[in-house]
């Protein structure tokens, strides 16, 4: 049985420590969940991933308790099939997805998942992140994977929809050292029951900042009955990848601060010439462990990355270098190589 500190690292830790145990069928117990944080243990939105792994890998579970810090994960055999998990409120769909994905990729019979829930919250991959950068690296490895997002759903009304198709296939290593041509880029600003200015003025700052031209640029309002939101959201697509930057609207917050940070990852991303961004880059790591191998560039190694990297390193036997490529760009490269 692993033994791992949660003390390390914060939510991913333990949901990646959940991915990796379905997909090697390494036990762990961990310890100091969330340690040290204002709420301590296991929050409503870790608690069913714990218990969403639990049912697609029928796994014995001690300790899924909100507020616990110790867990013990004993997983079995991971099943596909059609399951639906609804997070409540707005827990975020993406994050127990995120979970479930490589397990159900590597198990014998395909899968769809319905998740209810947030689709679109902070700290968390914005469904289009998912579908546009994420999913399409999963397919250049081999799988199957097809995500639709159904009704979005903001923090903190929830009720959006994900639904997701999985054909298993064995992962075959991917190398993403460069990102290649440029085929578009744009900004988006998508409101619910927001002011139709405040998309406006997000994009106009976007389009000042990062000199985007009218056409792409690009407004959507949603029915309000979906609950107040605002996401604005760039997405380069280049000829190997896909990059999805989001900055969500709050209260008390302007939408030019809004939009500045995200013009700020934009080009922190576009000018270390790297393939993958930092949201990207630790959660491309585990598919790649999994494969066996492969490497990316990217940008500085963030927290994530490298809490991640040394998780995995855990459960797989794999070597993971993450090293300095460009000093003045500031690209990194990550290679995995099994040993
Ligand atoms: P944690 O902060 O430990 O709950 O983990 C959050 C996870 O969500 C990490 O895998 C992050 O990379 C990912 N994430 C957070 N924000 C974004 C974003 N804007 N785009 C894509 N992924 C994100």
């Amino acid at each position: 049985m692993l033994e791992i500190n949660g003390a390390e690292g914060g939510g991913q830790l333990l949901r990646s420590a959940l991915t990796l145990s379905l997909c090697t069928g390494t036990p762990f117990r961990m310890h100091g969940i969330r340690a040290g944080r204002s709420k301590p243990g296991l929050m409503r939105q870790h608690l069913t991933a714990v218990l969403a792994a639990a049912e697609i890998g029928g796994a014995d579970v001690t300790g899924a308790a909100l507020g616990a810090q110790d867990l013990v994960f004993v997983p079995g055999a991971v099943r596909g099939g059609d399951y639906r998990f609804s997070i409540g409120t707005a827990g975020s769909t993406t994050l127990v997805l995120q979970t479930l994905l490589p397990a159900l990729c590597a198990a014998a019979e395909p899968s769809t998942v319905v998740l209810e829930g947030g689709t679109h919250n902070p700290m968390a991959p914005p469904a289009d992140f998912l579908i546009q950068a994420y999913a399409p690296l999963l397919r250049q490895m081999g799988v199957d994977v097809g995500i639709e997002l159904q009704r979005y759903g903001f923090y903190p009304a929830g009720g959006g929809r994900l639904s997701v198709a999985i054909r298993p296939a064995a992962l075959q290593p991917l190398t993403l050292l460069a990102r290649g041509a440029c085929r578009s880029r744009n900004a988006c600003a998508l409101i619910s029951a927001v002011p139709s200015t405040v998309a406006e003025r997000e994009l106009a700052a976007v389009a000042r900042r990062l000199g985007y031209a009218d056409a792409e640029l690009a407004h959507r309002a949603l029915r309000p009955a979906a609950g107040p939101g605002n996401v604005l959201s760039v997405t380069l697509q280049f000829e190997h990848v896909t990059e999805v930057f989001v900055g969500f609207g709050e209260r008390g917050i302007r939408a030019e601060a809004v939009a500045e940070r995200v013009c700020e990852q934009v080009e922190a991303y576009v000018k270390s010439g790297a393939a993958v961004g930092p949201h990207l880059a630790d959660q491309l790591l585990l598919p790649l462990a999994l494969a066996g191998g492969g490497q990316f560039t990217t940008t500085a190694p963030t927290d994530h990355l490298t809490t991640n990297a040394a998780l995995i390193e855990k459960f797989v036997a794999v070597d993971i270098q993450i090293e300095k490529v460009d000093s003045a760009r500031n690209c990194w490269q990550v290679s995995v190589s099994r040993y």
